[in-house]
């Protein structure tokens, strides 16, 4: 257990990295953040920022002697750069857990394994096996980067006027997946933490409405029958444990017409669909993450109002004069100077009582 006044390194700069940072100065504790951008929403916050590549050894070095636990709000760091890291300070969650949810194939591959259904999926190594993969699943497909895809960058979706060949090219890759096309009735996410000590706690699950590939709004909790959302839990709670992660772990899921659930993709940090518990739980992901970092027994997730979060993407943020005035409304900015089209600037909670 590392105690309050004991220094977390995070990997990141970004919003997550900010949020993280606030909710551990409120438990005490320090944050050095670890990020190739200068000056950004994270560091603002923080104690200390060290600005390199992630590929940097001498940096990660020093970073890493300087800091009591290394974690990541971002995920997509080199394997040998994590490996470093680990040869000095405990690194939570783990390297297994990076590795899978890195890689669209390792992650199908890990939850299928697991007995939990994915959309249907082929491996696809170019235009002939992608049209091998498209004879099979059929046409809606969407054909996705197997790395480093994120708000629906890396991604094609194949319709019936694609042209496969010009589809391959596009995303400029040796590796790829189809994935069936998914009519889902709705999407939802389930936040699970998991501390040093194997305890469990999960947010409740929430729907997550798109616009554009990028988390537009969260509606908590979703409108689905206990049952599902039970389901939706033990979902997560499984993939948790079976990868002995220390943190946050975060699961998209779609609910399909028949009202199944088909795992979508997963993130070991914070996540976007969680920023509602900032105003609407007694215990927020941002501190729940602390805890489990730290070593700390983890929060109640309890949730004490119904809570709606729009994301203020983009010009959206010029709105915050007026968000500030609006009774039952929470206003959470990042930070960011520039707002830039599809750039998340910050978030705004609606709380609601409970019915
Ligand atoms: P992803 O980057 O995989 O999270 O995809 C971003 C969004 O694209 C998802 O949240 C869905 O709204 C949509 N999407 C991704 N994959 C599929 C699929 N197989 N079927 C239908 N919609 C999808």
């Amino acid at each position: 257990m590392l105690p309050p006044g004991s220094t977390i390194g995070i990997i990141g700069g970004g919003q997550l990295g900010r949020m993280t940072a606030l909710a551990a100065a409120r438990l005490g504790y320090r944050c050095h953040i670890f990020t190739p951008e200068r000056e950004g929403p994270a560091e603002q916050v923080s104690h200390a920022c060290t600005v390199a590549e992630y590929t940097d050894r001498a940096a990660l070095e020093a970073f890493a002697s300087s800091v009591d636990v290394v974690t990541f709000e971002f995920e997509n760091i080199p394997a040998e750069s994590v490996r470093l890291l680990a040869e000095h300070v405990a690194v939570r969650p783990g390297w297994n857990v990076l590795e899978t949810a890195q890689d669209r194939l390792a992650e199908k591959r890990f939850f299928n394994g697991l007995g939990i259904e994915t959309a249907p999926w082929r491996e696809v190594t170019g235009p002939d096996s992608l049209a091998a993969a498209v004879a099979d699943l059929g046409r809606p497909s969407v054909l996705k980067t197997t790395r480093l895809g994120y708000d629906g960058k890396g991604q094609v979706k194949i319709t019936d006027g694609t042209d496969l060949a010009e589809a391959w090219a596009s995303l400029k890759t040796d590796v790829a997946v189809l994935e069936g096309f998914i009519h889902f009735e709705r999407e939802v996410s389930v936040i699970v933490a998991r501390g040093l000590d194997g305890a469990w706690a999960c947010f409740d699950p929430v729907e997550n409405r798109h616009v554009n590939h990028i988390l537009d709004t969260t509606l908590a909790p979703a409108p689905i029958s206990e049952s599902l959302a039970e389901q939706a839990i033990g979902i997560a709670r499984k993939a948790a444990e079976s990868l002995e992660l220390v943190g946050l772990l975060a699961v998209e899921m779609f609910v399909t017409k028949s009202g199944h659930l088909l795992v979508n993709e997963m993130a070991p940090r914070p996540h976007n669909s969680g920023h509602w518990t900032m105003d609407a739980c007694l215990t927020d992901q941002f501190e729940q993450f602390v805890r489990a970092v730290c070593g700390l027994p983890l929060g109640s997730p309890e949730r004490h109002s119904n809570a709606i979060m729009k994301n203020l993407i983009g010009d959206e943020v010029e709105s915050w004069p007026a968000l500030l005035q609006e009774p039952g409304a929470k206003l959470h900015l990042y930070g960011k100077a520039e707002a830039r089209p599809g750039r998340k600037m910050g978030h705004v909670n609606r709380l609601f009582p409970i019915t």
